[in-house]
């Protein structure tokens, strides 16, 4: 981390590891001796064609993704998913959703569009702090899915592991949004029939939408479905059924590499990844539950590692601490504003986010707190 560029706290899109925004400077004009950069390839020459083997393969191997899975690199986002997956796999026209934030909660109202939804579990009347136990949720036996949001990036909140359906009875396969923690752990794929998410915070550029799906659920798509989000044709096509996002998938593809070389504290790669989410957010969870100005309200069993709420308690102060965190030295802390729905703070710590980061901001709350308090 270059010690003049300030810490970027954003939800996203997101800050990138340094290394990989100065190989892509580097390369700008000129990819590897090609006379051409990445923008300007086609899709379909040898050296983008290479360029989406290398992410593919970097990212089966950093997710630990199995073969029965395609990785599908697409378009449109997640909310664009939250349409294409009901289009694409409720052939029976049931769908369960575990509303545990405002990402699932709008996953549950777009695919009402399409389904008869069934909200086995909705937190919102409580604000989104908790997570009920699986085994309480109202699962049915005969819809096309359940869908969970495994991380919540506007509440915090966070499933520590998700749930294994069949074990509660239920044979549906589990489609998780994974937007905002996809990389930040291990995922356990035995659970899992499809998985998405942007990649716009953990990965690379907006306009890349990752998925994940178990090969059996690729089947032809409802007929109301366009083309280019039929999940089963853009995995024949292999991601080229029209152009891909070329530049944000080379980008994503720097990112897997750097994810696996990275090293913490003797372990490489996702476990590395891991290991370093969990003491960042270690810290400022703790510095946050010393404070008697600020506070996390999320139950603490399923506090999220990557998105932390947080709040004055003289909320009056708010604007003053944003301001003046913008504005610290050696290096500003940027985009920490909470999000519109809430208020208050946010700082979200996603991999390229360094542990000293959060250190210069825990240093700078208790040194606001002083002066404040
Ligand atoms: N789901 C989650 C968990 C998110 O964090 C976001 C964030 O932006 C979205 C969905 C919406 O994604 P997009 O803007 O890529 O459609």
């Amino acid at each position: 981390h270059a010690s003049t560029r300030p810490y970027n706290f954003s939800a996203g899109p997101a800050c990138l590891p340094l290394p990989v925004l100065e190989q892509a400077a580097a390369e700008m004009c000129d990819w590897q001796g090609s006379g051409m950069g990445v923008m300007e390839m086609s899709h379909r020459g040898p050296q983008f064609g290479a360029i989406l083997a290398q992410a593919e393969r970097d990212l089966r191997a950093l997710a630990g993704v199995p073969d029965e899975f395609a990785i599908l690199f697409m378009q449109g986002g997640a909310l664009a998913a939250n349409a294409l997956i009901p289009l694409n796999l409720a052939h029976r026209g049931r769908v369960d959703v575990a509303v545990t934030g405002s990402w699932s909660a709008k996953s549950a109202d777009e695919a009402a569009r399409y389904a008869l939804v069934q909200r086995v579990v909705d937190t919102r009347a409580e604000g989104y702090l908790d997570i009920p136990a699986p085994d309480s949720w109202a699962l049915r036996d005969d819809v096309d899915y359940v869908h969970l949001c495994s991380n919540e990036t506007i509440d915090g909140v966070e499933f520590q592991d998700l749930p294994n359906l069949r074990a509660l009875g239920c044979e549906a396969p589990l489609v998780v949004d994974c937007s905002s923690n996809q990389l930040s752990r291990r995922f356990d794929w035995s659970r899992i029939g499809l998985a998405f998410g942007g990649a716009q915070k953990n990965i690379g550029p907006a306009g890349l939408t990752l998925v994940y799906v178990r090969r059996d659920l690729l089947q032809p798509a409802l007929a109301a479905c366009p083309t280019a989000f039929s999940l089963e044709r853009v995995a024949r096509e292999n991601s080229m059924f029209n152009t891909p996002p070329t530049y944000a998938i080379y980008i994503a593809g720097l990112v897997f590499a750097w994810g696996l070389q990275f090293r913490w504290n003797g372990l490489q790669g996702l476990e590395a990844l891991e290991a370093h989410n969990r003491d960042k957010a270690a810290l400022l969870y703790a510095a946050l539950d010393d404070s008697n100005l600020f506070e996390n309200r999320v139950s603490s069993a399923v506090r999220s590692r990557m998105n932390i709420p947080f709040f004055l308690r003289e909320p009056g102060l708010t604007d003053t601490f944003l301001a003046q965190a913008a504005q610290a030295t050696p290096v500003g802390l940027l985009q920490l504003k909470g999000h519109k729905s809430k208020g208050g703070c946010r700082a979200s710590l996603y991999n390229a986010m360094p542990l000293a980061g959060v250190q210069a901001l825990v240093d700078f709350m208790q040194d606001f707190e002083r002066r404040h308090g």
